[in-house]
């Protein structure tokens, strides 16, 4: 027993969508095979877990969410151990390993995990096992995957150390002996447990050669060559090669077909984090005209008759459906079409081998098929290798099973990331190119993540319009491509195009008042607060605002609500304000141009709540003998003295909004250029400079990708 128990380590997981807790899973479900044994919990778990106490190894697969924040389950830890009274030798007899996720996209990549390890070493924990930041960016696999193979070596050390500490040294060689031998053996591990070493039979060859014909016959495969790898066709070496497939993820939901009686939850049972509103849409705007490249909707929603409340610079949530057509297509293909409005009990199945196996909160222990399907599945997802994986089990066409099984195999990695991951393949997708795939829905369940509320920032100033909300986004488009055959629409931004389209039909030609409604459209919505995204409290203080494209959108509730407190104090200071924006062309995607009911930048400008107004546009044309500035950090180089004195002398504040991560890096280096001739010091201090006005939460960032 007391063997069985040095073999032991604690695994941790703080998971905001999933993935830190699949992994952690597949982490465990290894361990066995290593002669390991994971104690696995949330990290939410704390009355599971005791890190003051704990000797053995602790891993940690931790994600990040929001603007570099640990995910909601890691909170009460990160507050914790946060805590400033513990002393710098608190953890100093912890051994642990930390894998961070996170996005390169967003700001502050892998923060979550970053955050937790900086504070672990501060309090005197040693690692046993290097870092490791996944990036999803590019495919988390790429880091997650050697990580997982390194870390048993790791492990079984960080065992024999403390064994050794423990002076049980007589222990040590029974751990050795059931954990791999060398460093350069770990990675070259095939454990047939867990890993299925399949040699490319005759009869799989010949059913990718059927397979392939079958495609090329409706059309699917894009390649006109043979030899060109595609979703569906391989090529050697990875069509050739022996197999090295992750183990088929334990069965762990059962679904119970009921009869049609009764009434489907709530949306707002659903939602966890906070309390659901349902609003109505009140007003639409189309604020680019139709050549643009991409269309820009504003949209306002009614929240006079709610408790809803918000500030200039926060963001809320809108619940969103699947697209219908692609729920009818679903049921279509899984051969469920006439059980769509039964009602489903959806349960852990009895006996299943998943560990800490549970209902996934999001989906209700009874509702329609239909509900689940639209509301509660992202039906859209990437799907994962694991699903792959399962997949697999559910395949008749022998082509069809081995491509799959090379999709999720070790050989077959760059292939699923680029005719999936790249692709952005959803199971739909997969289901029309791989016919003889029939998933059962509790696999669906099992494997399709929480389809997420989706952010947005607010547009509108509750002093400036009370009782109203407005939003601005862009409808995304994603083109037909070789993975794809048709084109489609962003979940959340088609479905409320497609909900508002007759609000924008009845407003044609009327520029005042676009959009008008009788209210009959609501949409469910949730508050997601940013408390840092701010205007300074002293109204005299100056600030500069950077919004390309959409990213204007904050800055419009900004100067709605500077207004308005101009109009009602009239004896106080104000300060400078300046909005540098950027589009493509003037004509077409000029975002808050026109009078736009209400609001128009120029209107702020000339009434004097706007002082500076400096706008590019990247894509006109120009004749003049000095091409002006393209892009919004362009300008601000051109503007850099004002900046500077803005920014050192007066004490104001800076901030940026914006879809894309790259633009916000582009203009953090204009600032540290523009720092750094005003100031006449190097890059370095420079960038010191920048980091102190982030630190003092005067240059601030609400950046979405
Ligand atoms: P989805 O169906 O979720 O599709 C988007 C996904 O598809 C992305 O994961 C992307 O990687 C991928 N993708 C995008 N384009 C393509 C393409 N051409 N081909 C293939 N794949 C592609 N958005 C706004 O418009 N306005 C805002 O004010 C705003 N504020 C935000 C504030 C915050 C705090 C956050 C986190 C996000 C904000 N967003 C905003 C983004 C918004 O939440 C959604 O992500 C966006 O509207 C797309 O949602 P969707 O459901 O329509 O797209």
């Amino acid at each position: 027993m007391c063997c069985e128990s040095k073999k032991r380590f604690l695994l941790l997981y703080a998971t905001q969508k999933g993935q830190a807790k699949a992994i952690a899973e597949e982490i465990w479900q290894q361990a066995g095979a290593h002669g390991l044994e994971a104690d696995m919990h949330c990290i939410s778990e704390m009355d599971k877990y005791n890190l003051e106490t704990e000797k053995d190894p602790v891993v940690i697969v931790i994600s990040t969410t929001g603007t570099g924040d640990p995910p909601d389950t890691a909170r009460k830890f990160v507050k914790k151990i946060q805590d400033k009274t513990l002393p710098p030798d608190h953890f100093a007899h912890l051994q642990y390993g930390l894998l961070g996720l996170g996005d390169s996209e967003y700001m502050f990549f892998c923060n979550g995990g970053r955050t937790v390890d900086r504070r672990l070493q501060e309090l005197g924990a040693q690692h046993f096992y290097d870092t490791g930041l996944a990036d999803d960016c590019v495919g988390l696999e790429l880091v997650v995957d050697p990580w997982i193979d390194g870390l048993w070596l790791a492990l079984k050390e960080a065992l024999q150390l403390q064994k050794e500490k423990e002076g049980m040294n007589s222990a040590v060689d029974a751990v050795s002996s059931s954990l791999s031998p060398a460093p350069h053996a770990v990675l070259e591990l095939k454990l047939s447990s867990e890993v299925q070493n399949l040699k490319l039979e005759d009869e799989g060859a010949r059913g990718s050669d059927v397979l392939s014909q079958k495609l090329d016959d409706i059309n699917l495969v894009a390649s006109a060559r043979d030899t060109e790898p595609s979703l569906v066709r391989s090529v050697p070496p990875v069509s050739q090669s022996a197999l090295n497939i992750p183990a088929l993820p334990p069965e762990y939901i059962e679904v119970q077909f009921q009869d049609t009686q009764g009434e489907n939850p709530h949306l707002s049972s659903l939602i966890s984090e906070a309390t659901t509103f349902e609003v109505p849409v009140t007003k639409a705007v189309q604020l680019t005209r139709e050549d643009a490249i991409k269309t820009a909707l504003l949209l306002e929603l009614d929240i006079s008759d709610t408790a809803f409340d918000y500030q200039p610079g926060d963001a809320f949530c809108v619940i969103c459906p699947n697209n219908v057509n692609e729920v009818e297509e679903l049921l279509h293909i899984l051969g469920l079409s006439e059980k769509r409005d039964d009602f489903v009990c959806v349960k852990v199945k009895q006996g299943t081998k998943k560990k800490g196996a549970s209902r996934p909160q999001y989906i209700p222990e009874r509702s329609t098929l239909k509900f689940i399907l639209t509301w509660c599945l992202e039906i859209r997802a990437i799907p994962k290798k694991a699903f792959l994986r399962a997949l697999v089990e559910c395949t008749s066409d022998a082509g069809e099973k081995r491509r799959l099984q090379e999709l999720c195999s070790r050989q077959g990695a760059s292939d699923y990331t680029r005719f999936i991951r790249d692709s952005n393949v959803c199971l739909l997708d997969l289901l029309r190119v791989f016919p003889s795939c029939r998933p059962s829905l509790s696999l669906l369940i099992e494997h399709l993540p929480k389809l997420q509320a989706r952010s947005y920032s607010v547009s509108s100033s509750n002093l400036y319009q009370p009782g109203r909300l407005c939003f601005v986004f862009n409808v995304v488009e994603f083109p037909a491509g070789p993975s794809r055959p048709v084109s489609r629409r962003g979940v959340c931004t088609g479905w409320l195009a497609e909900l508002v389209a007759p609000l924008l039909h009845s407003s044609k030609n009327t520029l005042d008042t676009k959009g008008e409604s009788s209210a009959t459209e609501k949409i469910s919505i949730f508050p997601r607060p940013n408390n840092a995204f701010r205007l300074p409290a002293d109204p005299s203080v100056p600030f500069i605002m950077v919004g390309p494209g959409t990213g204007i959108s904050p800055f419009i509730g900004f100067l709605q609500h500077r207004q308005k407190l101009r109009e009602q104090h009239t004896d106080w200071e104000f300060g400078e304000t300046w909005l540098f924006f950027g589009c493509r062309h003037q004509d077409r995607d000029y975002l808050f141009k026109q009078v736009h009911y209400l609001t128009s930048i120029l209107c702020f400008l000339e009434n004097g709540t706007l002082t500076h107004l400096k706008v590019c546009f990247s894509r006109d044309s120009s004749t003049a003998e000095v091409a002006p500035p393209k892009y919004v950090q362009d300008v601000l180089r051109l503007c850099a003295k004002e900046v500077a004195r803005v920014l050192l002398k007066e004490r104001g504040y800076f901030y940026i909004c914006g879809d894309k991560k790259h633009m916000a890096d582009d203009v953090s280096d204009a600032i540290v250029d523009i720092l750094s001739m005003e100031m006449e010091a190097d890059r370095l201090e420079a960038m010191k400079i920048l980091a102190m006005l982030r630190e003092a939460k005067r240059y601030l960032q609400d950046v979405w990708s």
